[in-house]
């Protein structure tokens, strides 16, 4: 296996991977909080982080992957309050709307997806700690971490303590030693969730459930804490500041890994510009999987600039939405699944059994070893896999000179590796079939063509070729035509299919 080098957020430079247990990895990725619909940026990033777990996989870790849901916020309290609902409640209900949305876009659940609900005497048990060897203190039922009693303090984020009195001033409280210092345990307040505790009743703050989870599930020191970058201050400085602050210096997360934005036309996205696209608008509009592959093609630490193209109605609500990028890598995700279609149906009458291949045709999965050891770099295994499908390609076309069981071997091992490369990067995971008829769907939906009247002609077609009746046949290819549909002879059956030139 070749040497992993990560780049390191906190070292701020691309080092040696060394794990704590050799061949494991524990890793720790930031979760969502779930109180309204996942948007697509939710998706980017936990694909990110899906791509890395299954890249360790494939450069041979064992790997423990925890993922948490912040089910306890006051994001998820107004927003319950405001729709009159139980504030758990609502956040179970999104948690799985949003497992499912990750599932669509093939995130692999994690190994264990603590809550902060179920967490709260781990929560306790850390803030307990902290407050005995001083690094927090209590103030009326509410516990504060001293920011000045960890020197360390702004290493991750490179703030410093000029930048943190900036900042903090529009949040200035009265209780606080130092603006900067910020909660790890709020008092109960009426129409909250709440907790018993040794400071009374009341609710854990944002960050300390990180630092509890982490030493709950991974230890108190483990391999990689991944998230995004809009994480890396304050949340993730915080982390590290409880952690630390709890169980000494060289403890908890020993790499940083944190993704790029998804930038949308040149903005971050947000609610007021209206480009927060759900997971579902995305994968109804281009399927999940035409995201994911878009995804795997930029380097998970770039910015992806994520492009759509909008009509307004008279309120300036979005009418109809275009993304042609997406709609780019669907077609060569198409192009892969129909490259896999053919491997397949060659290789049902043999594999050429084992033996030797033509050169080329079993370079892919160690290539890919290489990239991916090279923190993680997809895009060149996207290559890579646009390679070994071209040569695919070329061996099914032509078989000239080449020995009809090296041929056959070849292509077989070309279709196993481009699954197992695939499914590194979250990618040709469906059957082909599934994928391109899915495919050909969200085609009749976006040219607005009559799926029945397709249908009834294909329908007609194949009883006038049982009835030998060859001239109706060809009239009907000739009708289905100029709509851009393409009629297909198979085993079965006529089967159809949009032709999408973009
Ligand atoms: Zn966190």
């Amino acid at each position: 296996m070749p040497e992993l080098r990560i780049y390191d957020s906190f070292r701020r430079q691309k080092i040696p991977f060394t794990p704590v247990e050799p061949g494991k990895v524990g890793m720790y990725l930031c979760g969502p909080t779930p109180y309204a619909a996942a948007h697509i940026g939710h998706a980017y990033s936990a694909s990110c982080f899906d791509m890395i777990r299954r890249a360790l996989v494939l450069l041979g870790y064992q790997v423990k992957f925890v993922r948490n849901i912040t089910d306890v916020d006051d994001k998820i309290i107004k927003a319950a309050a405001q729709a009159g609902e139980d504030p758990l409640e609502r956040s179970r209900r999104f948690t799985d709307e949003y497992n499912r949305e990750m599932r669509l876009f093939g995130i692999l659940p994690p190994d264990v997806e603590p809550r902060v609900s179920t967490h709260i005497a781990e929560i306790i048990d850390v803030t307990s700690k902290l407050v005995a060897n001083g690094k927090a203190y209590e103030v009326s039922g509410d516990v504060y971490y001293s920011v000045a009693s960890f020197a360390p303090y702004g290493q991750l984020s490179g703030q410093t303590p000029d930048d943190l009195r900036a900042g903090a001033r529009v949040d200035v409280d009265e209780r606080k030693r130092a603006p900067a210092d910020f909660a790890l345990w709020k008092a109960a307040k009426p129409g909250e969730p709440s907790w018993d505790s040794p400071w009374g009743k009341g609710r854990p703050g944002w960050h300390i459930e990180c630092s509890a989870m982490c030493a709950a599930h991974l230890g108190e020191t483990f391999d990689l804490h991944g998230g995004g970058k809009d994480l890396i201050f304050p949340h993730h400085e915080n982390e590290i500041a409880q952690s630390q602050g709890a169980y000494g210096p060289g403890t908890f997360a020993h790499y940083w890994l944190h993704n790029g934005f998804l930038n949308f036309d040149g903005e971050k996205m947000s609610r007021s510009e209206g480009n927060v696209f759900t997971c579902t608008q995305i994968a109804d509009a281009v399927g999940a999987e035409a995201a994911r592959f878009f995804f795997s093609s930029h380097h998970y630490r770039s910015p992806v600039e994520f492009e759509y193209e909008a009509t307004r109605d008279a309120d300036g609500k979005l009418a109809t939405i275009r993304f042609r990028s997406l709609e780019a890598a669907d077609r060569r995700l198409a192009y892969f699944y129909e490259t896999l279609s053919r491997i397949d149906a060659f290789v049902a009458s043999g594999d050429g059994g084992p033996g030797a291949v033509v050169a080329g045709a079993d370079t892919l999965v160690n290539d890919a070893r290489e990239a991916l050891s090279d923190d993680f770099n997809a895009p060149v295994v996207m290559a890579a896999l646009g390679e070994a499908a071209k040569l695919a390609n070329k061996l099914l076309d032509e078989g000239k000179g080449i020995d009809k069981q090296v041929r056959r071997r070849s292509i077989a091992r070309l279709g196993a590796d481009l699954r197992t490369v695939g499914n590194t990067l979250g990618i040709l995971t469906a059957a082909p079939i599934d994928y391109l008829h899915e495919r050909r769907e969200r085609l009749v939906k976006r040219r607005g063509l009559d799926r029945a009247a397709i249908v009834a002609l294909v329908a007609e077609r194949d009883a006038a070729r049982k009835a030998k009746d060859f001239a109706r046949a060809d009239a009907i290819r000739g009708e289905v035509a100029p709509l851009g549909v393409e009629l297909l002879d198979t085993p079965t059956g006529t089967d159809w299919r949009v032709v999408d030139a973009g």
